[in-house]
């Protein structure tokens, strides 16, 4: 597990740390969970005009069309995701990179995809800027995962998805889980894949609306 954090006295401890405490109440209970919510300075991650609102628990709009999710949402994929820190983590759809920012301070490793080449150079300026050195971001079609870092422990997808891609379940390695909101483009069930000695298992863990992954093995553009 790399350590990084915030810069002490930014402003924002505050707002963290109610953040902290509202995703508490709401059932959080992984502590490094939310030891990373309160040390990963949210406000650096959105745009000037809703900087004001970075510590709420609610999504935000980044830009092209995309959202930076609730954090609450973001904070149960990491809970189920169970991570010790040794992993090798894969996620696709890097957004703003507050969640692969949170994810690097769970995981060993991360490799993080998106297909938006504006959105992934922003959140690389940010991920370097608040020192997470653990995570390589890269532009492409996520639903193809990445193979040449494959297999992986640990695959979060946040984006909405018709199906499991199945390059992903390929590239998820034996004891693996896997996070991926499963519905149409108006609404998904999160669920959890998990591959297992005796194949591959699903199950639910509850309702959640993302912006649609789109690409080969997702909903067509
Ligand atoms: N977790 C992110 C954050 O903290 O800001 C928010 C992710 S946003 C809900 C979903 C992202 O998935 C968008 O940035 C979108 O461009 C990206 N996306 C959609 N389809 C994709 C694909 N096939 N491969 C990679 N990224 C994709």
């Amino acid at each position: 597990m790399a350590s990084r954090g915030v810069t002490p006295g930014d402003g924002y401890g505050g707002y963290r740390a109610q953040l902290v405490e509202t995703l508490r109440r709401k059932g959080i209970r992984d502590l490094a969970v939310l030891r990373a919510v309160a040390e990963t300075p949210r406000h650096l991650f959105v745009p000037e005009s809703v900087r004001h609102r970075a510590y709420e628990d609610s999504a935000l709009p980044i830009g092209g069309g995309q959202t930076i999710s609730q954090p609450f949402v973001q904070a149960r994929y990491l809970e189920v995701l169970a991570l010790t820190g040794r992993e090798k983590a894969l996620e696709v759809g890097t957004g703003s990179g507050y969640q692969t920012a949170l994810l690097s301070q769970l995981a060993g490793t991360v490799f993080s995809v998106e297909r938006l080449p504006h959105l992934a150079q922003q959140a690389r300026q940010v991920l370097e800027a608040t020192g997470c050195r653990n995570v390589t971001v890269l532009v492409g079609d996520g639903t193809l995962g990445w193979r040449a870092f494959a297999p992986y422990d640990a695959i979060l997808v946040a984006a909405a998805s018709p199906s499991v891609p199945a390059p992903l379940v390929e590239q998820l390695a034996e004891g693996g889980r896997l996070v991926i909101p499963l519905g149409d483009r108006q609404a998904q069930v999160l669920t959890l894949v998990q591959r297992t000695t005796r194949g591959v298992e699903q199950s639910a863990i509850g309702d959640v609306r993302f912006v649609p992954l789109i690409g080969e093995f997702g909903f067509r553009e």
